[in-house]
This record gives structure tokens, C-alpha cells and sequence, in this order.
């Protein structure tokens, strides 16, 4: 019998790819490194809901319950990704983190190192590990020697320990800007947003149209025609939040998205600012004797810091030294294509798109699963 097909991670990625490697009539084995799936689903915030629609975010061949409502919470997400694994019948190997991929001594398959000195062989490999893998913090000059309460958001689950407390959340993505929202609700006393780059905030939905239709819509349009469009729909739909200290950004939507940034949805930050509750300030720049020091000299002392300032992907230990990573450590491609300097490696989650990563991991576990059929039949 063939050796299986190793999906390395059981989040929404790792889960789809099972399957589609099941509907091609391929054996998979998912390898998980925590207890259950959708680890990373149960480590997020208690107030998250999907910024995607709900039909728009289901994996293939299972439809997230109408009774979940357009907007899925965590914890539905969760359910959702458990009845997944089960009514698929997927094969999930959970407490078992791979370390290190390499190719097997027959020069074909590939060699897996996990957890506990396990070996294991598979005619190819999907890596899903996550685009959001290892919380980032800044290299800030000073952060070694504060020792102030500082938390990376990925700590972060509600607003209770911080009711009473003056907190500064840094980085205004979508984690940032919600996280700002939750703290005001919860009754911080107060909230401040260190800002780098004024984002682009746009509606969830506008008249029932939500904002994930358009990027869809947009996705494959040229860059500069999509930031002029962009540009007017800004400035009816969202208020101009200059006067409180949010000015409208200088670059264009969608080249903010190629850099990386996807935009703001608006869960109450716009009305949050516009009452003064939440107040944006400048960039944090680094520590001083206690004090946070920002871009434009001034220095603050919160009782506490949620650093919102993302993730790296964190494939280096796992795949680095096959020269499979860009620069940014990210994979050199993506979804049904294998790098040539190691076919047989396949990589599902890697992008950060606007039409939504739910929709796109949905789309491109298809495409792996086909593209790995036609390479070992
Ligand atoms: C706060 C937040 C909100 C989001 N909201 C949306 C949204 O509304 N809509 C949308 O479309 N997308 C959203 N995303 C983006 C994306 O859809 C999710 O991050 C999604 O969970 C990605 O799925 P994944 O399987 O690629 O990664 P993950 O869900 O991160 O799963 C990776 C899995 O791999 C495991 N793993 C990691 N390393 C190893 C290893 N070495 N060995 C074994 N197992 C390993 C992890 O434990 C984890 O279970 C959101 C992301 C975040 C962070």
C-alpha cells in the first residue's frame, strides 16, 4: 500500500486539504500538534465573530448551519470545525508536532520528525501550519527592561482583567481595532490605539452587501484601478476621523492589501473614536524608564499594553532548509503548485487575501488535492 499523504496542522487548512485528498481517493493523515482541532480557533478572543459571511467561509463538502447566523462566532467555528473532521471521517493524529520535513533516504518520499522521535513517510506533504503561527512583537528598543504588563493579543480573550485600567493597545488591524472596541465595553477606564499607518476601515456590510462580495469582485483588477475606486466609496461610507487623531490613509486600498494590510472592519471603532473612547495616538517607538515612547515624543504610562502587532509564519525550523521560503519566510508558492526545489511539499493558507482566507483555503484545498493526485498517479 502507498504511503499516506501528511497534512502537517488540524486549523480550517489542514482539515480541507484531508478531505480533498479523500475525495481524489488519496489517503491522508492530518498530524496535530495540540489535543483537538481548530487550535487556533480556540485560543482567539471570546467576542470574535467571522468577518466573512457564513456561506462564504465553509470548507468543501459541509455547509456551516444556517442557525449559526451570517456572522459565525468562535465558538461556532469551533463546532463547525469539529462536525467537519467527523462527519468527513478525517484522519487526525492529535499531540503531534512536526519538527523538521526532510526527504526520505529513497530520494522520492518524504520524511516527517515529530513529537516523541516519531518517523513517518508520506509520498508528499501539505504543510497547514497557519499564516498566523508565532505571535510577533516588535523589536522595540528598551522592551527587555519594562516591566510593565505587556501582552501580545493572541493573550488576549476579554476585557474583565482590564476593567478600571488605562490600556494601550498597539496596531490597528482588525485584532487591534476590536480588541480597542471590547476594552471601552468592558469598561477600561481608558482606551488608547497606537497608530504606524492610518488603516483603511470599511463597512462590514453596507445594505446587506458585505464588504468581502466587493473584495471578490475586485480580487483580480489591477491594484491602482482598484485604490481609485476605493478611494470616493471611503469617503461616503466612513466619517472623516482626522480631527481625532485618525486621518484618511495616503495609499490606496488595495495596495495596502498587496503590502499586507488588509483593511479595517468597522465592529465599532469608527463610533468608538468619534466619542473620544477610543483615542489614536502615535506609533510606539520603544521604552524609557518605565514610560512607552511614542513617534512624536511623548511618553505614556498605561497600566497595561496589548501588543496587536501580528504574526510571523514560522515554517523556518520546519521547511527552511529546503529552500522552499521567500525572504519574508514566506512559502515560494502556494496551493496546488510545488516548489521545484522540493516537489512534493505543498503548502495551503499562506495568503492573507481580501476576498477572505476561508474562501480561498475552500478554493485552493481542491486544487492541492488534484494537483497531488496527478503527481503520484
Ligand atoms: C483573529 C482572527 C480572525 C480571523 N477571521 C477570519 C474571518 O473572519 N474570515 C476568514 O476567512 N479568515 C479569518 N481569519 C484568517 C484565517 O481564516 C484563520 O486564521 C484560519 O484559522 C486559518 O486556517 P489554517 O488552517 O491555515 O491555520 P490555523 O487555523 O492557524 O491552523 C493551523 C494548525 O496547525 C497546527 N500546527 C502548527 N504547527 C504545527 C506543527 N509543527 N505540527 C503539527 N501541527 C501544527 C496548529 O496547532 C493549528 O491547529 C482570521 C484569523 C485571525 C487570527
Amino acid at each position: 500500500m502507498a504511503d499516506p499523504v501528511y497534512v502537517i496542522g488540524a486549523g480550517p487548512s489542514g482539515l480541507a486539504v484531508a478531505y480533498a485528498l479523500g475525495l481524489q481517493g488519496i489517503p491522508a493523515v492530518v498530524l496535530e500538534k495540540s489535543e483537538t482541532v481548530a487550535a487556533s480557533w480556540r485560543q482567539h478572543y471570546d467576542r470574535l465573530h467571522l468577518h466573512t459571511t457564513r456561506r462564504l467561509s465553509a470548507l468543501p463538502g459541509l455547509d456551516i448551519p444556517r442557525k449559526f447566523g451570517r456572522w459565525v462566532s468562535r465558538d461556532n467555528v469551533v463546532r463547525y470545525l469539529e462536525k467537519y473532521a467527523e462527519h468527513h471521517q478525517l484522519q487526525v493524529v492529535a499531540g503531534v508536532e512536526v519538527s523538521r520535513v526532510e526527504r526520505a533516504p529513497d530520494g522520492d518520499n518524504w520524511l516527517l520528525h515529530g513529537t516523541g522521535g516519531r518517523q513517518l513517510t508520506g509520498q508528499a506533504v501539505v504543510v497547514c501550519t497557519g499564516y498566523n503561527h508565532t505571535p510577533h512583537l516588535p523589536d522595540w528598543p528598551g522592551l527587555s527592561s519594562y516591566e510593565g504588563e505587556l501582552r501580545h493579543a493572541s493573550e488576549y480573550r476579554n476585557p474583565k482583567p482590564y476593567a478600571g485600567k488605562d490600556v494601550l493597545v498597539v496596531g490597528v488591524g482588525n485584532t487591534g481595532a476590536e480588541i480597542a472596541v471590547d476594552l471601552v465595553e468592558g469598561g477600561a477606564s481608558r482606551v488608547r490605539l497606537a497608530v504606524r499607518t492610518a488603516p483603511h476601515i470599511v463597512r462590514r456590510s453596507t445594505a446587506g452587501w458585505p464588504a468581502q462580495r466587493t473584495g471578490i469582485l475586485v480580487r483580480r483588477l489591477p491594484v491602482g484601478l482598484v485604490d481609485r475606486l476605493a478611494a470616493p466609496i471611503a469617503k461616503l461610507s466612513v466619517p472623516d476621523l482626522s480631527a481625532h487623531g485618525l486621518p484618511r490613509p495616503d495609499t490606496g486600498l488595495y495596495s495596502r492589501v498587496q503590502e499586507g494590510a488588509i483593511p479595517v472592519q468597522d465592529v465599532g471603532l469608527i463610533d468608538a473614536v468619534r466619542a473620544g473612547k477610543v483615542e489614536p495616538v502615535a506609533a510606539v517607538e520603544g521604552f524609557e524608564a518605565g514610560k512607552v515612547l511614542l513617534a512624536d515624543g511623548t511618553r505614556i504610562q498605561p497600566d497595561a499594553i496589548i501588543a496587536a502587532t501580528g504574526y510571523r509564519r514560522g515554517l523556518e525550523p520546519l521547511v527552511g532548509h529546503l529552500g522552499v521560503l521567500n525572504e519574508h519566510g514566506l512559502p515560494v508558492t502556494h496551493g496546488p503548485k510545488s516548489p521545484t526545489a522540493a516537489s512534493g511539499i505543498y503548502f495551503c493558507g499562506y495568503s492573507n487575501p481580501i476576498s477572505g482566507n476561508l474562501r480561498e483555503i475552500a478554493l485552493d484545498s481542491l486544487k492541492t488535492a488534484k494537483a497531488i493526485a496527478a503527481a503520484t498517479s
